[in-house]
Formats: structure tokens, C-alpha cells, sequence
């Protein structure tokens, strides 16, 4: 064999092309990447991306010393050894965001071991997957959404996101005219999809959502707080809107929750935080068992493979707030046209990071 891993690395970047967006909870005002590199033996090297946040750390102490010697083809081992080892310190956030990255490192290097891509692995033969075009900032003047939504429509997409909660969700009614003024402009035959990120309580939810209801919503983003899972599942029943959620979910477990607590139309689980490759085909499986549709969180670059092989796949996520970074960490940053994402063939992830570049460019330390 001789695919013993030898070095596991991690490296923090960023690009300051997004400053001032937000949506209603969040500003961001750098684009910032964490990005892991794991070596073996004979020189193979795997990658994986996330969102950039303290998990160096954890990284460093907790999980590399379980994989220093270890197989990287062994992911299920290692994954459930990797949880133990943090069952303490958490099972959610930040120390699975930090397995995740991990995970989907080691699963390029399965990849790139048996000389395949990863999609093939999973038993998926598209390499063609729809994508949805995702912004929309609250941040944005109407004017400025308006635009962005057409030049979405202009590239050839058909289905859209925006974000709603204006003024930190305290003025529904200037939610309404602004998705009123995007269905107007874009006609009948685009989808739209709203993201509340969170803000509101079930009830104005429904209530905004009740100001809206001859729009055509194709989805229903985080009305509520992720937490709020009865309050999610109250909106779910109370609309004829299918509700979409997960990005703040972690594991097999939350994914249980979501679904026994009938919480959710459109699953968008995230692989770079809720547990790599190794358990998001779980989640999948699971989605498919509840005839629901598939659609992870942003990072198509990771979801890709995913999508591929699932069968209740919905769309990609390009979210194009990452576009700066994402063009500077990889060499081949697979770019959808008129809406398609065509999976690079190569083995493993199938992405070529710029190490040259991460290195250089390296902020931690
Ligand atoms: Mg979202």
C-alpha cells in the first residue's frame, strides 16, 4: 500500500471583494477560506475547503494525531474515531465544521488513490447538475437587487435567490414590495427562492409570507432560527410554500430531528460543516427515505459530487459572494454555465488547489 498518512496541514485565506454585503443577521466584509492539505507517504496529497473559523486548533491537536499513520481509505473508522475523540467539546459547530474539512480531504485522497472521481464513487454518471444563482443581499438598495436578479437571469439561470428581513427583519412590508418588484421583473417562468437567514419568529413568517402568496415562491428559506424547529415546522404547515432548511445542521442526528419533526421540504445540509462526504451520503439516504428534495448548502464545488449520485437531487448553490476566493484557491474553479455545473474529470474532488498561492497567502501563524 503505502498511502500511510505522513502530514496534515491547514491554512487560512481571504480576498476583501465582498465588503458591506449582508443578508438580515450577518455582515460580511472579507471572504475567508479554510483550507486543509493531507499528505502520505508516497507523496499523495488531499484537499478540503470550509468557511474560515478557529479550527486550527483542533485540527492540529485533536484529529491529526488519529490520522497520522493511518489509511485515508479507511473514512468510516476514522470519522467515528475523530467524533469520539471531540464528544466532549461538542458534536455540533465548530469541531464538526473542523471534521468536515478533514473528511473531505480524505475522501479526495480515496479518490485520487483509486484513480476516480468522486462522483463516481458514489455510484452517481452525471457530471451535468443544475445550479441556482444565489445573492440578493438584504444590503442591496432595490435597485441593486433588481440588477443582480437580472444579471442571474442574463447568465442563464433559471431558478434565483434573494435574501429577506430587511432592517434586521423589522419591515415585512418593504420585504414584500422587493420580492413583489423581482417577480414582476423576471416574469413567471423563474424560480425564486427567499432566505430569511433566521430572523424571523413562526408567526411573521407566515404573516410575511401570507403578503407575498400570489409571487410563486419556489422555496422558503430559514424563516426561523435553525433551533426553532417547532417554529420551522409551524410555518411548513401554516404555507403553501415548500420550506427549505439545514445549513446550520449537523450529522445523522439533526437530520432525524428535521424530519421527525416535519421541518422540512428541501434538505440543505452542508458537507463542509455536517460531516464531510461520510455523512452526508448518510443524509441523503435519509432524505430519499422521506421523498424529500436534496439540495446542499453553497460549496457546489464539494456538493457537486453529491448531487450527482442522488436521486432526489434539487440544485446546486452558486453562491457568487465566493467567486473572489474560490478563483484564487483553485486553479480550476468549475464555473456554471447558463445554470450548469459540469464536474471536472479528474479523480478524488476533481479541484486543483493553488497551494502556491494558499501558501503564500497563508494568515495563520
Ligand atoms: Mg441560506
Amino acid at each position: 500500500m503505502g498511502h500511510k498518512i505522513s502530514n496534515v496541514e491547514v491554512f487560512y485565506v481571504s480576498t476583501s471583494d465582498c465588503a458591506g454585503v449582508g443578508d438580515s443577521t450577518l455582515r460580511y466584509d472579507i471572504a475567508e477560506m479554510t483550507v486543509v492539505e493531507i499528505t502520505t507517504e508516497d507523496g499523495l496529497t488531499g484537499h478540503g475547503i470550509t468557511i474560515r473559523d478557529d479550527m486550527a486548533a483542533l485540527i492540529e491537536h485533536r484529529l491529526k494525531p488519529i490520522l497520522l499513520g493511518r489509511d485515508p481509505m479507511d473514512t468510516e473508522d476514522l470519522w467515528n474515531e475523530m467524533l469520539l475523540n471531540m464528544r466532549g467539546s461538542g458534536r455540533k459547530g465548530l469541531c464538526l465544521v473542523a471534521l468536515s474539512v478533514v473528511d473531505i480531504a480524505l475522501w479526495d485522497l480515496k479518490g485520487k488513490i483509486l484513480g476516480q472521481p468522486l462522483h463516481k464513487l458514489f455510484g452517481g454518471s452525471k457530471r451535468e447538475i443544475p445550479t441556482y444563482a444565489s445573492g440578493g443581499w438584504t444590503s442591496y438598495s432595490l435597485d441593486e437587487l433588481l440588477a443582480e436578479m437580472k444579471s442571474f437571469v442574463d447568465l442563464g439561470y433559471d431558478t434565483i435567490k434573494m435574501k429577506v428581513g430587511v432592517d434586521l427583519g423589522k419591515n415585512i412590508k418593504e420585504d414584500a414590495r422587493r420580492v413583489k418588484a423581482v417577480r414582476e421583473m423576471v416574469g413567471p417562468n423563474i424560480d425564486i427562492i427567499l432566505d430569511a437567514n433566521n430572523v424571523w419568529d413562526s408567526g411573521t413568517a407566515v404573516r410575511f409570507a401570507e403578503l407575498i402568496k400570489d409571487c410563486d415562491i419556489a422555496a422558503f428559506e430559514e424563516p426561523a432560527p435553525a433551533d426553532d424547529i417547532p417554529g420551522l415546522a409551524r410555518v411548513r404547515r401554516a404555507l403553501n410554500i415548500p420550506l427549505a432548511t439545514g445549513e446550520h445542521e449537523y450529522t445523522k442526528f439533526g437530520m432525524r430531528d428535521l424530519l421527525l419533526s416535519g421541518a422540512v421540504d428541501i434538505v440543505q445540509l452542508d458537507a463542509t460543516k455536517a460531516g464531510g462526504y461520510t455523512e452526508m451520503r448518510k443524509v441523503a439516504g435519509m432524505t430519499q427515505a422521506w421523498n424529500l428534495l436534496f439540495a446542499p448548502h453553497c460549496f457546489e464545488i464539494i456538493h457537486m459530487h453529491l448531487l450527482s449520485a442522488a436521486s432526489n437531487a434539487y440544485k446546486l448553490e452558486k453562491l457568487f459572494l465566493f467567486n473572489g476566493i474560490m478563483r484564487r484557491c483553485l486553479k480550476n474553479y468549475p464555473e456554471p454555465e447558463n445554470g450548469i455545473l459540469t464536474i471536472p474529470d479528474l479523480p478524488g474532488t476533481g479541484l486543483i488547489y493553488d497551494m502556491d498561492w494558499i501558501r503564500a497567502n497563508n494568515e495563520l501563524k
